[in-house]
């Protein structure tokens, strides 16, 4: 099995990779080339590569590199969720219903063996819980031999299951964010509503900790945890893992309004101003039944790609075109050049009823007047 990926990028760009390895080699395309075509490494190759990864395996080359053909299709980043169903029950959990269906397996390599023509290069697992999904492991290991450098995004309840931690020791994903609901038992298990959750958080982080796996942490601030939110990252840096804290409460997918409670108001924090984004033209979505979106949030209209294959996804870019142009109450806003909400967001807050307080700055007084 390879150690290393050399892909196309975007812009006519080339990069060698190695799947749980920092850093890579942007290379020419003449190099590009002269590593497509060669039965054994050119001289300069190992070089480049121990200088970025130090000791790393390069032989046999044609089995130890993987060389991915370009695409015409300009994608380079997708997500996927495995299954929408998940062994916690979070009322802040944007995904509403949670339903256990997934493609089955057919449907699904033929839709994995579509995202690599696409181009997709990074590709992060999701669900739901994905570790969950009865095909998780032919899942990652398929995508994984077709050259894709994966991220999971996962609650770590599973991660403490050996047939799991094996494949993902021998065969490293590019990071695991772990989802953190508390930094306690009580506070923990009561926002997942399943007794027993943090223990199991706790077992996973650890196994994976001691199996060297690069994780991370997203902590998950809502009403229920905010008093933990120190001890949390406290957690994070005494364990060394990279964290990342969210606390903005979203809709759920259905533009239903039962997530929005669980926001702690004095956590809501004014977004990033929105300049644009490269949903459906570079990146793009696939839900548990193989429906492609421009990216989790703006879901409709989509491409069914079981169905129609690679070449149905050159109708997203002008989906996403039309999708981010501002809109309804949006149209001729005249805070447009400071608004931190994407026109899909604001479709499902304004679906759900949510307060303009959440995402809207005509919801904010003071900001307006001093603008
Ligand atoms: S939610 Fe908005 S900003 Fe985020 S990827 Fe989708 S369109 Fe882009
Ligand atoms: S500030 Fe409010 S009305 Fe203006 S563009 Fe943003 S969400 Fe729309």
């Amino acid at each position: 099995m390879h150690t290393v990926i050399v892909s196309p990028y975007l812009d006519g760009e080339y990069f060698a990779l190695s799947p749980g390895r920092r850093g890579g080699i942007r290379i020419s395309e003449a190099k590009y080339l002269e590593l497509s075509a060669a039965a054994d490494s050119p001289a300069w190759f190992p070089e480049a590569a121990s200088s970025v990864w130090g000791d790393i395996d390069l032989e046999p080359f044609t089995d130890k590199v993987l060389v991915r053909q370009p695409s015409s299709y300009g994608y380079v980043r997708a997500t996927y969720e495995l299954n929408l169903g998940c062994n916690y029950d979070c009322e802040h959990c944007y995904l509403g219903l949670k339903k256990f269906e997934g493609l089955e397996w057919p449907d699904r390599e033929k839709m994995i063996r579509d995202l690599q023509a696409l181009g997709v290069l990074w590709f992060q697992l999701t669900g739901g819980e994905p570790t969950i999904d009865k095909l998780f492991r032919e899942t990652y290991m398929l995508s994984f031999e077709l050259g894709m450098m994966i991220s999971i995004l996962s609650n770590g309840s599973k991660l403490h299951d050996a047939r799991i931690l094996e494949m993902l020791t021998e065969h490293r994903p590019h990071d695991i964010t772990i989802s953190v609901y508390g930094a306690t038992e009580a506070s923990y298990d009561s926002l997942t509503r399943r007794p027993g959750s943090y223990r199991k958080f706790i077992k996973g982080v650890r196994a994976g900790h001691e199996a060297g796996l690069p994780l991370k942490f997203s902590l998950i601030v809502t009403k229920h945890n905010a008093d933990e939110q120190a001890r949390m990252e406290g957690m994070a840096e005494e364990l060394g893992i990279p964290y990342s804290t969210f606390v903005n409460m979203s809709p759920t997918i259905y533009g239903g309004a039962e997530t929005l409670p669980s926001q702690s108001l004095e956590h809501l924090r004014k977004r990033k101003t929105f300049t644009g984004c490269n949903a459906g033209h570079t990146f793009f979505h696939v839900d548990p039944h193989g429906m492609a979106s421009i990216c989790k949030i703006g879901r409709e209209p989509n491409i069914d790609l079981v169905a129609e294959g690679p070449e149905g996804m050159y109708r997203l870019g002008e989906i996403a075109d039309s999708l981010l142009l501002r809109q309804g109450g949006c149209t001729g806003c005249t805070l447009q050049g400071s608004c931190g909400t994407c026109m899909p967001l604001v479709q499902l807050y304004r679906k759900a009823n949510s307060p303009l307080a959440n995402y809207c700055q005509h919801g904010h007084p003071k900001e307006v007047n001093a603008t």
